[in-house]
């Protein structure tokens, strides 16, 4: 066929047209990764505690895998559950990422080690470097490894506080309250919480 002849809509026709347009689209088209939301509770309180928690900030978003949004105040908190230490230093991040809860999970805990925390150490004791998953997306998870959300979010007012700086509005995918309401109605005995200035 003549090129003069060639009908205007180039998608009826199976010729080499179609294959170029083909070949383009596999060249350009990477794998787009689904992106996910999470908020992450920083703690430390051994050792240089505030630069313990940046270093693990910095370790995380060295990676490709994770964009970091936004971060709260710093603070400086009561320990909780096991009360006989010292203060901690906590915050809260918001960051983007392409891993899936327990990679996200394995990565911090990876950062943890390579902070110096101790394995297997006191439940709630000191530790080096403390990274917790609080929500990821409205993901709900309950494994022997991984429970999304945080089992114990909602109690734990150096939790909730950085979360509450970072967004107010986010809604507890599982006891469907926002975290400021849950925040406003906690018991704050024990559970001092200091601006770091
Ligand atoms: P916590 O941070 O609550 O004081 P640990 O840091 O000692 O407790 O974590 C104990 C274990 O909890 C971890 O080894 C991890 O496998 C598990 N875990 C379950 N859910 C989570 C979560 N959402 N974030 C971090 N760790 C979690
Ligand atoms: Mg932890």
């Amino acid at each position: 066929m003549p090129a003069s002849s060639t009908p205007p809509n180039s998608a009826k026709m199976p010729g080499r047209n179609n294959r170029l347009i083909s070949l383009h689209l596999t060249l350009n088209d990477e794998p787009v990764k689904a992106m996910h939301i999470a908020y992450l509770s920083v703690g430390s309180n051994l050792g240089d505690k505030l630069e313990n928690c940046r270093n693990g900030i910095s370790a995380m978003t060295c990676s490709a895998s994770i964009r970091l949004i936004d971060q709260s105040p710093i603070y400086r908190t009561e320990p909780v559950d096991f009360r006989d230490q010292d203060w901690f230093v906590n915050y809260a991040v918001k960051i983007e990422t392409d891993l899936d809860p327990l990679s996200l999970l394995n990565f911090l805990k990876s950062i943890e080690q390579n902070a110096g925390r101790v394995p297997h150490a006191v439940r709630f004791g000191p530790r080096v470097l403390d990274l917790d998953i609080i929500l990821y997306d409205d993901v709900v998870q309950n494994d022997s490894k991984l429970t999304i959300p945080h089992p114990r979010m909602h109690k734990r007012r150096f939790v909730l506080k950085p979360i509450c700086d970072i967004d107010p509005d986010i809604n507890h995918p599982v006891l469907q309250q926002k975290l400021l309401c849950l925040l406003e109605n906690m018991d704050e005995e024990g559970q001092g919480i200091i601006e770091y200035k």
